[in-house]
């Protein structure tokens, strides 16, 4: 096993512009428990004027890849 030597972070995605955003020294807003980050403040400023349209689309947690989710038989 050749494992790759390289430290993943625990990146946050901007929902608003999709951006990869780094947790900590960005702009956030809490929403249903819901830590999410920006990249700048007027994305912020955009999540919390309609969060659920935002908080839906692109949670914190998201974890899958964009595989093609073919369907078999
Ligand atoms: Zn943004």
């Amino acid at each position: 096993m050749h494992a790759h030597g390289h430290h993943h972070d625990h990146r946050a995605t901007d929902p608003v512009c999709g951006m990869k955003v780094a947790p900590g020294g960005s702009p956030s807003a809490v929403f249903e428990g819901t830590t999410y980050w920006f990249c700048d403040p007027a994305c912020a400023s955009t999540f919390r004027e309609d969060p659920t349209r935002w908080a839906d689309g692109a949670p914190l947690t998201h974890d899958h890849d964009e595989t093609d989710a073919t369907h078999h038989g």
